[in-house]
């Protein structure tokens, strides 16, 4: 483990926030039941554009997340985590099957005209596995895998589901009482609900800020599973920081301050996150389970740039929607008190690919894909080394790989400018989605993330024998994969890298 003045600092906000449990919550004798015997419950929680830095221990000098980083000191902060995709829907796909999603068709993130679209039928998620090993599982909050009856979480594997389909939802009536919107041209927030929340199949009138809501939902799945016999599986998937950005008085009360109305609101979010895992690591204390839970918490992709800093990738360079760091880096915690140390620190690549091979061993029978590994042993002390010898990403004509060292990123040149773009920021695609091969060429950057995380100093004409290695390894992964996909590339934007205008596909 390389120990840097970066990571010293979060040892230290470990220990501080190991202190947060210890005086502010303190433990009841654990019941029997809660020995750590049989397969653990495990509770995945995924925050929605969250950015690196946007949490306490990963570096916010704005947001306190007592909570999350509790969470991170109960067990093992991964610094270099990764999701499969910088964009929420091919993101969880990666994430649900534990493959990387091009290799099943679900490279781009669904348009919205594509009501049938849905994720391969041909695919396991993990509720499936953990289903099918004598788990209980639920799901609440935002799934974005398709909205027809074949691709509903019901029939991909949970038991229960509650929560949006689609990929965006607002919170809140932005006209009650309290409730602010964080637009900086003073325009008037969302006053009705454009999504529908489902109670499995029907769907049920939500008046109350939708964070607060999921967290409910969470806490009264856990407290009926608990009491059964089976171990539990929970997908919360919060919606939480992603745009319309909203906020109630109750979590904008400790960020009045902030003059910035976007990063006000953004902040407030963010600790309704804070207060969500408070909850459900309340409810699984109080339920006698927590020691023998396994938490993941993540976020599906980077924080956005287009909601004006009012987030942060911290150090790494790029946003939602990049392959750079600022896009595929996501905080990354795991915490299994029964089986795991706690105020560990992992600086080795891992992926939330990782998740199917994870819980499925913890869960007594691990599930081999050749994109998944489970971390445990690395986590216990077992392992030693990179659980990773690379990781790659793949939408379209983007394409990118990183090893322990480097990271190379290929982008399509474009000559669109920025009068090109749409309202929404992104270009008017071509029938049929955006074509991989580009007539101006691509553009090649190589960065050494040792010495450079922030993506910085483009070492590709330096270094040619780093390129080419990983170019072959790069075009080795995607000679695995499929090239025709579900639905073509048809969301992407511009933006300037290294001098050169460039197009990212999404
Ligand atoms: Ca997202």
């Amino acid at each position: 483990m390389k120990m840097t003045t970066r990571g010293s600092r979060i040892m230290a906000l470990v220990a501080a926030a190991a202190l947060v449990w210890a005086c502010g919550a303190p433990e009841a004798d654990a019941p029997a039941a809660d020995s750590g015997a049989g397969p653990p419950n495990i509770v995945l929680i995924l925050a929605d554009d969250l950015g690196y830095a946007d949490i306490g221990i990963y570096g916010s000098e704005i947001i306190s997340t007592p909570h999350i980083d509790a969470l991170a000191a109960s067990g093992v902060l991964f610094t270099d985590g990764y999701v499969s995709h910088p964009v929420c829907s091919p993101s969880r796909a990666g994430l649900i099957t534990g493959r990387y999603q091009q290799r099943h068709g679900w490279e781009f993130n669904p348009a919205g005209r594509d009501v049938n679209a849905g994720m391969s039928l041909d695919e396991s998620t993990l509720a499936d596995r953990l289903k099918a090993l004598g788990y209980r599982t639920g799901m609440v909050g935002k799934w974005h895998l398709g909205h027809q009856e074949p691709h509903h979480p019901m029939s991909r594997g949970f038991d229960e589901y509650f929560g949006v389909l689609e990929g965006g939802s607002i919170f809140i009536d932005s006209s009650l009482p309290g409730v602010e919107y964080g637009s900086r041209r003073g325009e008037e927030g969302p006053t009705e609900r454009r999504n529908k929340v489902l109670r499995g199949f029907e769907e049920e009138k939500v008046e109350r800020y939708l964070t607060d809501v999921f967290t409910d939902e969470a806490v009264e799945f856990i407290e009926r599973s608990a009491a059964g016999d089976e171990p539990f599986f929970l997908y919360l998937s919060h919606t939480t920081p992603h745009t319309p950005l909203q906020a109630t008085a109750e979590y904008l009360e400790g960020y009045r301050h902030i003059e910035d109305q976007r990063t006000r609101v953004y902040a407030a979010m963010v600790a309704s996150l804070d207060e969500s895992v408070r909850r459900v690591v309340e409810t699984l204390k109080a339920q006698g389970v927590y020691e023998n839970t396994l938490i993941a918490f993540a976020s599906d992709n980077g924080c956005a740039g287009y909601i004006g800093n009012a987030c942060s990738n911290g150090p790494l360079f790029g946003f939602k929607r990049y392959h750079h760091e600022g896009g595929v880096r996501i905080p990354f915690i795991m915490s299994w008190p029964a089986a795991v140390d706690g105020g560990q620190e992992i600086s080795h690549p891992v992926i939330t690919l990782d998740y199917m091979a994870t819980f499925t061993a913890a869960a007594g029978e691990e599930a081999e894909t050749e994109d998944s590994v489970n971390l445990l042993p690395y986590m216990t002390g077992e392992a030693d080394g990179a659980p990773h010898e690379y990781l790659y990403w793949r939408a379209g004509a983007s394409v990118a790989i990183r090893d322990a060292q480097y990271k190379l990123i290929k982008l399509n040149r474009t000559d669109f400018r920025p009068e090109n773009l749409r309202g929404d920021g992104r270009l008017q695609p071509p029938e049929g989605g955006w074509p991989t091969d580009s007539p101006h060429g691509q553009l090649t950057l190589l960065y050494d993330l040792d010495a450079d995380v922030g993506e910085l100093n483009n070492l590709a004409a330096e270094q040619p024998d780093v390129v080419a290695r990983l170019e072959v390894e790069l075009d080795s992964w995607r000679g695995t994969l499929l090239d025709e996909q579900i639905l073509p590339g048809v969301r992407s934007t511009i933006t300037q890298i290294d001098g050169e205008w460039v197009q990212l596909v999404f």
